[in-house]
């Protein structure tokens, strides 16, 4: 059986202008697209300050659109997933009346990073969004969402100032008008991801630095576990507030600041949960430094065995996985030429992430579709650019 092959960016294109056309009654003029990603290590280590191993993906998030002159905002999703209406229509936020959440969910993500976009005044505007990205599938597609609305943006009015500050916009989006309290990994990825690298972001300077992964005899596989358990939403702020409340019993702004021997000196300071949590982080960001510089020297085994590592840290300290997930990586993990698994994204559902030798991949998704208990899905992605506006 295959991999589901990553939609092709000029289908995807095509199916938004195609919508549009249906709904609005002329031609787009501007289309932008932003892709998903998959975090290889580094993870619940982004809103600890900590390093990230993200790679973007060959999946996407197309928004197509057309400026208008009434000021009005009129957006509609091809999504069969996302929450109904699929249309939706506002006027642009004035400083008198600002957009606020509310229904339908998804379109909470578009309106918080127009309101939050940092130059004005905007017009109105007709837009299609089509993505690629799975919804809810732990591929971010949220930020993949947030980044395009923002790229699609700065299309009608450009922005000026750092290119990390719009990393920032969309992260704000997210936190006040989806209520997720999300680090800034996602958005980072979905905006400077580079073909054939992933980037190792250090979350506390904002630095990112490529590291390639073009090397064809290896690939990376993504087995969607098709689960999200619901208590993955209510437990993440709960973490957030386990790492931080752990920092600071240990007198440090973040968990970043805290090496393993700090941790052991300071153990008598911290509840056993706070302990657990923060041996997690301190030991995923320490992971995460070693797993980059492996991937550097293409030692693949190094670099799997971090894997091992990192989802076993989040399985029993972090306690993040779930039975389907652990399943998954157990199964890819007994087919020889795996070099590693784990659990990526928050937990309690989504993804694995497997690197292995290009010639299993097949094998691989076989052993698993016939052993694994759910319903798996596969993408098979290499490496992929950020957000870029496309040409019509
Ligand atoms: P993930 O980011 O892992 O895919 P999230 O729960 O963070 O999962 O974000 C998924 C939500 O983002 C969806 O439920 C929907 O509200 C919104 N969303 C993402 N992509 C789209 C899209 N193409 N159309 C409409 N809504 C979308
Ligand atoms: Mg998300």
């Amino acid at each position: 059986m295959a991999a589901t092959r990553p939609s092709e960016g000029a289908a995807l294109l095509a199916e938004a202008r195609a919508a549009f056309r249906r709904e609005f009654g002329s031609e787009p003029a501007l289309a932008v697209s932003a892709p998903g990603r998959v975090n290889l290590i580094g993870e619940h280590t982004d809103y600890n300050a900590g390093l990230v191993l993200p790679m973007a993906l060959e999946l996407w998030t197309v928004l197509v659109g057309m400026p208008r002159s009434d000021g009005h905002i009129s957006l509609l999703t091809t999504s069969e997933h996302a929450d109904e209406p699929k249309r939706v229509e506002f006027s642009v936020p004035t400083a008198e009346k600002p957009l606020e959440p509310g229904l339908p969910r998804w379109a909470n993500y578009m309106k918080g990073v127009i309101q939050h976009y940092p130059a004005g005044p905007l017009p109105g505007f007709n837009a299609v969004v089509t993505s690629s990205v799975p919804l809810g599938g732990g591929l971010s597609s949220s930020a993949s969402l947030e980044v395009a609305t923002y790229t699609f943006l700065q299309q009608l009015c450009p922005d000026s100032g750092a290119a990390i500050s719009r990393a920032m916009v969309c992260q704000q989006a997210e936190h006040s008008f989806a209520g997720v309290p999300c680090g800034i990994m996602d958005q980072l990825i979905s905006l400077f991801g580079q073909k054939d690298h992933a980037l190792l972001i250090d979350c506390r300077s904002l630095e990112i630095h490529p590291v390639p992964l073009s090397d064809p005899g290896i690939a990376v596989l993504i087995t969607n576990s098709n689960v999200k358990h619901s208590l993955g939403s209510s437990q993440y702020p709960i973490r957030r507030q386990q790492c931080e409340s752990a920092a600071k019993a240990l007198g440090k702004k973040s968990l970043r600041d805290v090496d393993m021997k700090d941790l052991e000196i300071g153990k008598e300071l911290l509840t056993n949960l706070e302990y657990l949590r923060a041996r997690h982080v301190v030991s995923e960001i320490q992971r995460t430094s070693e797993a980059a510089a492996a991937l550097s020297s293409s030692n693949y085994l190094v670099f799997g065995r971090l894997m091992v590592e990192s989802h076993n840290s989040l399985r029993d300290d972090f306690e993040v996985s779930c039975p389907e997930l652990d399943q998954l990586v157990m199964l890819a993990l007994s087919v020889p030429g795996v070099y590693g698994s784990r659990m990526t994204g928050g937990g309690f559902g989504g993804c694995t992430v497997t690197l292995l030798e290009a010639d299993v991949a097949t094998r691989v998704m076989q052993h698993i579709q016939e052993q694994y208990k759910g319903t798996a899905t596969f993408y098979l992605s290499k490496a992929a650019d950020g957000a870029k506006v496309q040409p019509l």
